[in-house]
């Protein structure tokens, strides 16, 4: 965990450093009021999560008369804290309520790492002491269904998948199947995730989760997103969300940008927290998202 810290800091502090830099200016004018709105933006917070810090930033700096570093320290962390949402249910939930395993559907556009999450979420489970099976529901992308395979037997999972181009719902219908018959703890069903039309996706994703619906309630719909698309990610994930009720948000290389501001924006347009991050392509790189681990790593 503190190796991941690490590595999200380095990507992600500059948006902290800057905001510290711009609060000590011995003369908070108009002009650096902009500059830290224009900074928040960058980093991806958005329009409406931007201007309620700024705003309440204002007020306190005011009220405050005095700053000193650590006070401004102090006032930065609480506000970005306060936005990122310190008190969300960040859990993700495995455990079925009845005697089926739990099921874990994982959706997401094609290319925003979905099947490595896959792969790296039954890493965890297995660490867990789980068993774990893999649905290679995504028989859309050539590939998916080796990747997907290929972590199982990296991790310690078995891997259930259909023919090429076949039917997606088939595949989950089975996975859920079979998860039940061997007495497997938690299924986790990769979808494929190609936007050409919503319709098509809608279809898919929707016949997906009624079959396996059909077995057992679904413990969760984690959508995958991109950090490094920015804005692009918010309107995918609106898509997202019209089609299935998402019920948690990963966030992925999130090493790779320093728009981690990202988080609070997607939070705030789905209404769903972020609960897991992907911090590199590696097996281990998977973290719970930590509000505060965040926000320390943004202020540096
Ligand atoms: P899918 O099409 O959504 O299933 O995407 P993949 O799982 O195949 O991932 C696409 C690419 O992104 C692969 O090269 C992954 O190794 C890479 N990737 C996935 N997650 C992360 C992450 O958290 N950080 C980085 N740097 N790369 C990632």
């Amino acid at each position: 965990l503190v190796r991941l810290r690490a590595r999200l800091s380095r990507s992600q502090n500059a948006l902290g450093k800057g905001l510290l830099t711009l609060l000590s200016r011995e003369h908070l004018d108009e002009d650096t009021w902009e500059e830290i709105e224009d900074t928040l933006l960058t980093a991806d917070v958005g329009v409406a999560a931007t201007t309620e810090l700024v705003d309440r930033l204002r007020e306190r700096v005011r009220v405050l008369g005095t700053r000193t570093p650590a006070e401004l320290r102090t006032l930065l962390r609480e506000e970005l804290l306060a936005l990122v949402g310190p008190d969300l249910d960040r859990t993700v939930h495995t455990e079925s309520p009845l005697d089926t395993p739990g099921i874990v559907m994982v959706v997401g556009v094609n290319g925003t790492g979905k099947t490595t999450t896959t792969g790296k979420l039954a890493r965890v489970l297995v660490a867990d002491g789980k068993i774990v099976l893999l649905g290679a529901a995504d028989t859309f992308r050539a590939a998916a269904a080796d990747q997907l395979e290929t972590w199982g037997e990296r991790v310690g999972a078995l891997t259930v998948r259909g023919p090429e181009a076949g039917d997606p719902a088939s595949v989950a219908f089975d996975a859920v199947k079979e998860g039940a018959e061997t007495g497997a703890d938690v299924v986790l069903i990769d979808t494929a995730g190609r936007l050409h039309t919503k319709t098509g996706l809608m279809d898919e994703l929707g016949k997906v989760k009624r079959v396996v619906e059909k077995h057992a309630p679904l413990d969760e719909v984690l959508l995958v997103l991109d950090a490094t698309t920015g804005q692009n990610g918010l309107v995918q994930a609106r898509v997202f969300a019209e089609v299935v009720d998402i019920t948690g948000i990963v966030l992925t290389k999130l090493d790779g940008t320093a728009k981690g501001g990202i988080v609070v924006a997607v939070q705030r347009e789905l209404g769903v927290p972020v609960k897991l991050v992907g911090l590199g392509e590696g097996a281990d790189d998977l973290a719970p998202f930590e509000p505060e681990a965040f926000v320390d790593a943004l202020i540096g």
